[in-house]
């Protein structure tokens, strides 16, 4: 029986050592085969949805892995990593078999498969990848956890339901496709995405590559004849060079269609050239040679080499206009940065295992650490969709809620923060929690992927004990107002007190009725309510009795309102008469927004207190922030309100690249305005023979609409190339 036989073939351990001691001569065969005994042991009488055996699994996510060049500890738990999950292993039956470090990866990926069964909706699933991301202390247990991902999309086929496949595939492409490409491991992301995009678009897959096909037919040899070009340009200076040309993938180019919203054939760079050289040094030799050449495209020369991207990728990229007027995109880097393109931070241990092929020196956690640290820069101008930034995720913590939401909070967070961020009612109501089925004190503090199922009881309220463990400012202020209204009664009797002290001072007799009749200026509808503002500090008793004998008057001042849940309108920057609610503010000081970063609604905000003159509104990620760095007292968290928000509140401010040409300015506004934006200023900055540069400030309703201008503008012809733009005045 052949059938039978093939399978031997590639559930045995043979072909795993072989394809390691090809990287690594000194591998440890007996512990990967052990490794082995002991999985298909464990996974006896299991079968997989295609009928194999199920320990063919773990040792093919190990061959993935293999193929990554990683460390034998990682390949071993790529062996067992479902033995925790689904057999009856115990995490001390590991230690004792293969060593704690294996025992500890083993159960950092079963942490991550638990929490995977739980389903999770679209705009959840950037909460989901950090999650993801904070619980893999170890980088390699994310790693192992690709490659399964990546095995079981290479498998889907065998799942009969097609609902079953697409959900699986939609869930790659959103969550372990951008999570592979954030670490960088970029074959494992092409080949997540092109899985993914097979079983969700199967007919754009295959037009496309149909599509492709035929192309490469019709200008056959073109690729060949730049590689052949690219190779005589380089020899005259005698650099040695690998020259590779290919396509770009279906999927890339099905991506560039929807966004720039252009048919197949309006696609001019769908070659892409790379050269690989030495050293740093000749790929800028390269370069000089390709721009003296060739005309470049402006716009789209970027160095990683001299500016590395978030995610350690280092490359040269430049489009030129190629041999025979063809657009061409090349890609120019050194070997090692090659391999550190392809595998990303696996390609770390690549580089180790060949020189110690001991791992102990290696610090545990410093890669996770170095990768946060990225991630929580990580400025990624290309993302259309929208621009958010990972938020400082770390100090984060994510739980779930029963029926599955998952709830970010700050790390430090307790049952009361997670009732209170639910509802606030739940918050007020709540009077015990369940974590993860059993019943934990309030203060406890919640762990990542916790679920929490919050008790509640109509007689409850606000505990003044809460304040002293909850971290967010919604408990916080949730319960300060509970307790305000329960000191209300004192406050009053305090207030009236204080009132009539003044009448007493000021020689006239104190009635009810008198103060009854300037409630309405205070726009208070008892009595009680104002002394309660007096007594608590919030209205002085002088302005009351001024206004209840306007003889002695003097002007009105008020005091600030404490209730930071009060949007506050604040005018826009040019000041027209169109203001915009902001949360988080003292009513009656002077805000605006900073010209450095014109915030748009959807950037994450925040206030500088400026003294004598108000406060100034800041994206989180403003360079200007800086210089506040130290003076943390004049932060302010503030947000964008919901209300009344007059259209075209927003200035946006877009850098544009036209080709000069004539009739390009008025497409340009034609393209804007036929996207509901409105040109309010314009500068061109630079202006040469062929192109112009230009700052345009555009009225817009927020980032997501600027976002849609912006991928407008790089659908048109004449226009080379569109930012968002900070800086300048
Ligand atoms: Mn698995």
């Amino acid at each position: 029986m052949p059938e039978l036989e093939t399978q031997t073939m590639t559930a045995a351990p043979e072909a795993l050592i072989a394809k390691v001691k090809a990287y690594n001569p000194d591998v440890k065969a007996g512990e990967i085969t052990a490794a082995y005994e002991y999985a298909k042991k464990m996974h006896e009488g299991q079968v997989r949805a295609s009928g194999e055996p199920y320990y063919t699994h773990p040792l093919e996510v190990a061959q993935i892995l293999a193929g990554m060049k990683m460390d034998t500890g990682t390949l071993i738990t790529a062996i067992l990593h479902d033995t925790l999950e689904d057999t009856a292993a115990s995490y001390d039956d590991l230690k004792n078999k293969f060593g704690k470090d294996v025992a500890d990866l083993v159960n950092g990926v079963s942490k991550l498969t638990r929490i995977e069964s739980q389903t999770v909706e679209g705009k959840q699933a950037e909460n989901f990848r950090k999650l993801l991301l904070a619980m893999s202390e170890d980088i390699r247990v994310l790693l192992v956890k690709l490659a399964d991902r990546l095995h079981n999309m290479r498998t889907l086929d065998a799942i009969k339901k097609p609902e079953k496949r697409q959900r699986i595939a939609l869930e790659t492409l959103e969550i372990y496709v951008p999570l592979a490409e954030r670490v960088g491991v970029h074959t494992i992301k092409t080949e997540l995405e092109d899985l993914a995009f097979g079983v969700l678009n199967p007919e754009a897959r295959e037009s496309i590559s149909n599509r492709l096909s035929f192309l490469r037919k019709e200008g056959s040899g073109v690729v060949e004849t730049i590689i052949n070009e690219l190779a005589a340009l380089l020899e005259t200076s005698g650099i040695k060079a690998e020259i590779t040309g290919r396509e770009k993938t279906g999927y890339s180019i099905w991506k560039k269609m929807q966004r720039k919203n252009v048919a197949f054939e309006q696609l001019s760079d769908i070659m892409a050239f790379r050269i690989v050289v030495d050293s740093i040094e000749d790929c800028y030799t390269v370069l000089g040679l390709i721009h003296g050449r060739y005309h470049s495209i402006p716009g789209r020369f970027k160095d990683y080499i001299s500016t590395p991207k978030p995610n350690g990728y280092r490359s040269i990229h430049t489009t030129v206009m190629g041999p025979a007027r063809h657009r061409i995109e090349v890609q120019i880097r050194t070997h090692e940065q090659h391999s550190q393109a392809e595998l990303g931070v696996a390609a770390h241990w690549a580089y180790k295992e060949g020189k110690v092929p001991s791992l102990k020196d290696v610090k545990k956690y410093r890669w996770l650490r170095e990768l946060l640290e990225i991630l929580e820069q990580e400025q990624r101008p290309e993302d259309f969709w929208e621009n958010t930034k990972l938020e400082l995720f770390q100090d984060h913590v994510f739980a779930f809620s029963p029926k599955g939401d998952l709830i970010e909070l700050p790390s430090g967070a307790t049952p009361v923060d997670f009732a209170y961020a639910i509802h606030s009612d739940i918050g007020d109501k709540c009077v015990g929690a369940k974590i993860n089925g059993s019943i934990a004190p309030l203060n406890t503090k919640l762990s990542n992927g916790d679920q929490v199922e919050i008790i509640t009881s109509k007689t409850q309220n606000p505990s003044p004990t809460w304040e002293r463990f909850v971290v967010t400012g919604k408990a916080r202020s949730h319960i300060r107002k509970f307790i305000r209204a329960q000191q209300r009664d004192e406050y009053a009797t305090l207030g009236r007190a204080m009132l009539q002290k003044i009448f007493r001072q000021e020689h006239y007799d104190f009635t009810e009725k008198a103060v009854t009749g300037v409630l309405k200026q205070f726009q208070l509808e008892e009595n009680d309510d104002l002394y309660a503002r007096i007594g608590s500090g919030l209205t002085p008793a002088r302005d009351v009795f001024k206004a209840i004998f306007p003889a002695h008057k003097t002007e009105m001042v008020k005091r600030p309102s404490r209730d930071m849940d009060q949007a506050v309108m604040v005018k826009p920057l040019d000041g027209r008469d169109a203001p915009v609610p902001i949360k988080g503010l003292i009513p009656g000081m002077a805000v605006h927004f900073a010209r450095c970063c014109h915030p748009l609604p959807g950037d994450r905000i925040v206030g500088i207190v400026i003294t004598g003159k108000g406060v100034s509104i800041h994206t989180i990620d403003c360079d200007t922030l800086e210089t506040f760095a130290d003076t943390p007292e004049r932060w302010l968290d503030v947000s964008w309100g919901e209300g009344p928000d007059s259209p075209e509140a927003h200035v946006g401010r877009i850098h544009v690249i036209i080709q000069n040409e004539p009739g390009a300015l008025g497409t340009l506004s034609t393209v804007i305005g036929a996207n509901g934006g409105n040109i309010t200023n314009l500068k061109l900055t630079n202006r040469s023979v062929d192109f112009w540069e230009i700052l345009m400030d555009i009225y817009v309703n927020d980032t997501r609409h600027l976002n849609h201008i912006i991928a407008a503008l790089r659908a048109t012809p004449s226009v080379t190339s569109v930012d968002r733009a900070r800086g300048g005045s």
